[in-house]
């Protein structure tokens, strides 16, 4: 009888070191891969586009049209330039490096939007509507961007336009004051660099769809050097970003220091593109608090303000 209670519970401890074991392993997989679900999620459902977008630019080279800082900014939200980078990021960069080399970068020119676009006349504008049915001009850039202040964890040497970067300071400040860290994951693009950002996009996913998380060259808010993308938590550039701390308490907050939500949950039909809940334009801290008394979408809103085309 002893004997067999003790074969007994030879047997059943078995497997249950075999699931201690499997625990501790997980356990220790999911600390050092926090983001390993949320990547899996953005690669499969475009959910964390502009998180593909950054990564991609991250190995093309200066080609000499653009300072040095513009295309560190495309290069890479992931390829951080201080010591704080995360295991995961590392990793998403050399994986990214690798599906580089083995895919062609998009020769082919894209294909025109059958439709005329306006042109804008004034690209410095702060309430310029920038949309799929309007185009900044190839050679438009802010002339005043300065450089993000290293404080508020820039994920790599980027810029905005003066008024912008002015009232993002105290925006940031307000937020850290509040418990609440954020990270600037994304500021100015230039046309070039949005240019090649699409390509590489359509050449994997067509243009299309590409369009909905990613605009055509001309059609990025970035270019305005007004446009940034928050981040600082574990769903960067994904929609489970407006449900942490620091996307709750921009939904809340940014309006009061001038930025405004550009592409909200479910009104993709109006703006053309997906749910964005780290992207905020700068427009000004009374028009931002007359946008979000409106209750419109930012282009509903610029399309009742003057606009000049050419
Ligand atoms: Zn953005």
């Amino acid at each position: 009888m002893s004997g067999k209670q003790r074969k007994n519970k030879a047997v059943f401890s078995r497997p249950a070191l075999a699931a201690f074991i499997l625990i501790i392993t997980g356990a220790v997989f999911l600390y050092f891969w926090p983001e390993f679900p949320g990547q899996v999620w953005t690669v499969t459902d475009y959910a964390d586009p502009e998180a593909i977008e950054e990564e991609d630019l991250s190995k093309e080279d200066d080609a000499g049209e653009e300072p040095p800082a513009d295309l560190e900014d495309v290069n890479d939200p992931f390829e951080d330039r201080d010591d704080h980078e995360e295991p995961q990021e590392k990793a998403e960069e050399q994986e990214d490096k690798v599906k580089e080399e083995a895919v062609e970068p998009a020769e082919e020119e894209l294909t025109t939007p059958d439709k005329d676009l306006k042109v804008i006349s004034d690209g410095d504008c702060l309430l310029a509507l920038v949309t799929k049915e309007t185009t900044l001009k190839e050679d438009y850039a802010p002339v005043d961007l300065e450089a993000i202040p290293s404080y508020m964890n820039p994920s790599y040497s980027m810029r905005l336009r003066s008024e912008a970067l002015e009232h993002l300071e105290k925006l940031w400040k307000a937020a850290n004051e509040d418990g609440v860290t954020l990270s600037i994951r994304s500021a100015y693009r230039s046309y070039e660099t949005q240019k090649q950002l699409f390509k590489d996009y359509a050449s994997r996913h067509g243009e299309e769809e590409a369009n909905r998380f990613s605009a055509r060259p001309g059609q990025s808010e970035h270019q305005l050097g007004t446009a940034v993308d928050f981040g600082g938590t574990d769903a960067d550039f994904t929609a489970r970003f407006g449900q942490t701390k620091q996307g709750r308490w921009l939904a809340k907050n940014a309006h009061k220091y001038g930025f405004a939500l550009s592409y909200p949950r479910d009104k993709e039909s109006i703006t053309g593109y997906i749910y964005e809940p780290w992207h905020f334009r700068y427009i000004g801290v009374d028009h931002a608090r007359q946008w979000k008394q409106s209750g419109l979408t930012l282009k509903e809103y610029l399309e009742k303000q003057p606009q000049e085309f050419e």
